[in-house]
């Protein structure tokens, strides 16, 4: 197969997503009372509506519409006014009403968007951005100084109900292939959700990425969702086709079913489209179908082939009664929106003269934006960019590699994220000692000063005492200094190791450079 590189010169994907969130922040379910919970004992969590019996009526909870308004404020969506909730057919034993409550042509919010910066390696994967000046557009990108911003178009977010849990049991680690028998908790339906879905606007999958990661980020801004992709709370379908560079008309989709991580979700749509490509130059055909991407044979395999609408007799549910928002309803939730992560970014940039693109790492995660936030409470304005440093390369690293570091109540408090910056800042201890200090805060809990203090670590930042140092290392090596002087500057590093070395670590590597330069030069 080729790689994706090689196809994208000549085809160009198209890619749309349709996101599920479960509403995990709400305390009932969806159109009755029941108690939300996750792990409780099965079946404990239901009552007539949501087992479907004949008589029961359901009743919309008031907060999930709060919670679906509140997402659609905050992806640019047109809030509708009055809308109908329908069913749908379902057959399926996890459901045990045989239809799940949705949402019709209208569902409470329309016509949003939410525009992604695309940076770094994945901005190459566009190719219009090549013929592109900074600032100029085209489709719908625009490119920017780090790589481009493109828009991308969410056609609705509905609401609909989860279904409950099917255990299978004598089979295989659970599988319904050999299983004997199969059991289900009904605890689980009736869960709130909400689907999002988007435009066929998406290009490349490391867009499909940013806009699962920049959902994410609203979501939990919003308080609505833990959005955990390992727990299924937030999950996407992959739908995907291409198309011949140049042409117009979209091509056949697949779509790739419940993707539970960022990572799946790339290279799930990657490993697709090298797929689709061999199927099309080979002159076969793609069939719509759903498709499984297992990240461990890293392949996608058929699931089914795609239903009909038809099969689904969609039709306005007689028991619930059209669902009107007040303007005042609409209002009120507007009021409760929380700073996104957008604004935040911006006022970063703002108020701390960060580039656009720290800022925006800052805010990819609360606590990393927080924690920037509290270290600014009282540090020196010219300490932002430092402190984003921090964050962003040694923090951010710690987290990645340990899920559950929590860096609000770990040994590096604010204000000694502060004074470990303020002291490379200000030439006492070196970059190099600045990373020793940063891993001795959270292996011993003890300030900065302290550490320092105890490790005997200092920068001599004394012009004299370097300049003998200097010349020494100079006179000892006249054989480089000739090399140097004929071209080979990349010795520099070699001049000053060797002065570090004699310092002990402790000289100023920005005066040891200056030095050498001057006497090399000079
Ligand atoms: P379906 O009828 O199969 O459910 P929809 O038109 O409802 O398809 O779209 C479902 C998702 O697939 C949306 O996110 C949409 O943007 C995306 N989509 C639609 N057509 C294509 C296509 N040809 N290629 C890729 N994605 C598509
Ligand atoms: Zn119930
Ligand atoms: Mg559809």
């Amino acid at each position: 197969m080729k790689t994706m590189e090689e196809v994208l010169k000549d085809w160009e994907a198209v890619i749309g997503l349709e996101v599920h969130c479960e509403l995990t922040k709400l305390n009932t379910k969806m159109f009755c009372g029941c108690k939300l919970e996750f792990g409780a004992e099965p079946n404990t969590h239901t009552c007539p509506v949501c087992l479907g019996l004949p008589g029961a009526l359901p009743v919309p909870n008031k907060a999930a519409i709060e919670n679906i308004v509140l997402a659609g404020l905050a992806t640019n969506c047109d809030i509708e006014k009055h809308t109908m909730f329908y069913r749908k057919g379902y057959m399926y034993p996890d459901m045990a009403k045989n239809f799940q409550t949705t949402q019709g042509p209208k569902a409470f919010c329309m016509r949003g968007w939410l525009d992604l910066n695309v940076d770094g390696k994945g901005a190459s994967e566009r190719p219009i951005m090549a013929q592109l000046e900074e600032g100029e557009s085209a489709e719908n990108v625009t490119r920017t100084a780090e790589g481009y911003t493109a828009r991308v178009g969410i056609t609705r977010i509905h609401m609909e109900e989860d279904a409950g849990k099917m255990i299978h049991m004598g089979g295989g680690e659970g599988r319904i292939s050999g299983a004997t028998h199969s059991l289900v908790d009904y605890n689980r339906a009736g869960t709130p959700l909400i689907e999002l879905v988007t435009e066929p606007d998406l290009r490349t999958p490391e867009e499909a990425r940013l806009f699962m990661q920049k959902l994410r980020q609203i979501f939990l801004a919003l308080g609505i969702s833990d959005c955990s992709m390992e727990e299924g709370s937030l999950r996407a379908d992959g739908n995907i086709s291409l198309r011949r560079r140049g042409t117009t008309q979209f091509g056949t989709k697949t779509e790739l079913k419940n993707i539970n991580s960022f990572k799946s979700l790339h290279d799930g749509l990657a490993y697709e489209i090298c797929r689709q490509a061999e199927v099309l130059e080979e002159g076969g055909i793609i069939y719509q179908e759903t498709r499984h991407w297992d990240p461990s044979a890293k392949r996608t395999i058929v699931m089914r082939v795609k239903e009909t609408a038809d099969d689904y007799r969609m039709f306005p549910d007689p028991d619930l009664a059209p669902y009107d928002l007040s303007d005042e309803f609409i209002e009120a939730v507007r009021a409760k929106l929380p700073e996104l992560p957008d604004q935040k970014a911006a006022r970063f940039t703002e108020s701390f003269g960060l580039s656009g693109y720290d800022s925006r790492q800052l805010v990819e995660n609360m606590a990393t934006a927080d924690f920037f936030e509290a270290c600014m409470q009282d540090a020196d304005a010219k300490l932002a960019k430092p402190l984003a440093n921090l964050i962003n390369n040694d923090i951010a690293a710690l987290m990645n590699a340990d899920q559950d570091f929590d860096l609000a109540s770990s040994p590096l408090t604010p204000a000694r994220a502060v004074a470990l910056v303020d002291l490379v800042a200000k030439d006492a201890i070196s970059s190099k000692q600045g990373k020793e200090v940063f891993a001795a805060i959270l292996e011993e809990d003890k300030d900065p000063a302290a550490i320092v203090e105890e490790r005997g670590m200092k920068q001599v930042s004394d012009t004299g005492a370097i300049e003998a140092v200097v010349d020494e290392v100079l006179a000892a090596n006249p054989d480089k200094v000739e090399q140097y002087k004929g071209g080979k500057t990349g010795l520099i590093g070699f001049f000053v190791g060797q002065c570090m070395k004699a310092m002990k670590g402790q000289g100023n590597p920005k005066l040891i450079n200056q030095m050498l330069s001057q006497k090399l030069e000079g």
